[in-house]
């Protein structure tokens, strides 16, 4: 099967002062395919946002490639970036934010109508975003209301919306429930599920918590200050982590199965994520890492396939 996305050796730096660069995403690899939900998992401050952005080209990539049906995207042309630009979207974790107060739902999911000249009939218009309401459990009688007379779920449904209102082909979540309720989280999770049956959507979900991802993902990506670590199928990440910096992550999580929990390390992950400016050579986890050795300040690991379609990024793979 052929990748919807294909991402290489990306890289989004920013300049944060005199000679000062915030390696936000260092150069990662990795291929989206059509249909599929692809994880994206870290602490935060590890780059997760910023390579999502960056992939959809709300950011300009510092260096690397961005492939969507075969073509690189960083060399499209304006008039033909606009045409891409209506098969991606966002999905924000603060609805409240990313909704203009001062507008009604009718005219937040009409926007991205406007902006590209969609309807020329005010009616069909209407019609479309009822629609639209309807797709994600909302009705006719919420078009005339404004963001802050919904709860927190409803507004992230209205985001939802509009962000299906251009047919997207590939929409990146950017943590969308880690604001909600745990009792909401499940229902969003459901509506995105949905959505992707019926309409092929392909997604990238990007997310702290490892224990939400587990469920909506078919690959997981563990990324670190700006590195890809780790990079398998979701059961397979879970059953079977190879990365010192996964198993933490995986010991942080309670498991309901014994056995698996008897198998697997405790590992505690102390301190924070180090800053990633002027990062030096070698692993970026070394400081954090109980398995350092001499090698891992000095020479950066090389992100592998390990296993099939098992990826990773250490130079202990196989002893530890
Ligand atoms: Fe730990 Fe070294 Fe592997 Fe990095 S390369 S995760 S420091 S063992
Ligand atoms: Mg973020």
């Amino acid at each position: 099967q052929e990748p919807l996305i294909s991402v290489r050796n990306l890289k989004k730096h920013f300049e944060v002062g005199k000679g000062a660069v915030l390696t936000a995403v260092d150069g990662i690899s990795f291929d989206i395919y059509p249909g599929e939900t692809f994880g994206l998992v870290g602490e935060s401050g590890c780059g997760k946002s910023t390579a999502g952005r960056t992939i959809i080209r709300l950011y300009d990539a510092t260096d690397g490639e961005v492939h969507f049906n075969g073509k690189n995207i960083f060399e499209l042309s304006r008039h033909e970036m606009n045409e891409v630009r209506k098969d991606f979207q966002m999905i924000f974790q603060d609805p409240y934010a990313s909704l203009n107060p001062r507008m009604t739902v009718e005219d937040i999911i009409a926007e991205p109508f406007q902006i590209h000249g969609i309807y020329k009939n005010k009616k069909e218009m209407r019609q479309k975003v009822i629609e639209l309401l309807e797709t994600v459990g909302l009705n006719d009688e919420h078009a005339m209301r404004f963001p802050h007379e919904f709860s927190g779920g409803q507004r992230q449904r209205i985001g939802i919306a509009r962000a299906l209102a251009l047919n997207p082909k590939f929409i990146v979540c950017d943590e969308p429930i880690s604001a909600l309720d745990v009792s909401i989280q499940a229902q969003v999770v459901n509506i995105l599920k949905d959505l992707q049956d019926k309409m092929g959507l392909t997604y990238m979900f990007i997310a702290h918590d490892l224990s939400m991802v587990r469920y909506i993902s078919d690959r997981v990506g563990v990324m670190y200050l700006g590195h890809m670590m780790e990079l398998a199928a979701s059961e397979e990440l879970y059953d079977n982590p190879l990365h010192p910096y996964t198993k933490a992550l995986l010991s942080a999580i309670p498991i309901p199965e014994p056995e698996i929990q008897r198998n697997r390390q405790r590992i505690i992950l102390e301190g924070d994520v180090p800053s990633p400016i002027n990062p030096k050579e070698g692993c970026r986890f070394v400081d954090r890492c109980s398995y350092a050795i001499d090698k891992c300040r000095q020479v950066t690991p090389e992100f592998r396939e390990v296993q099939e379609n098992h990826f990773a990024a250490c130079h202990r793979i196989g002893e530890i």
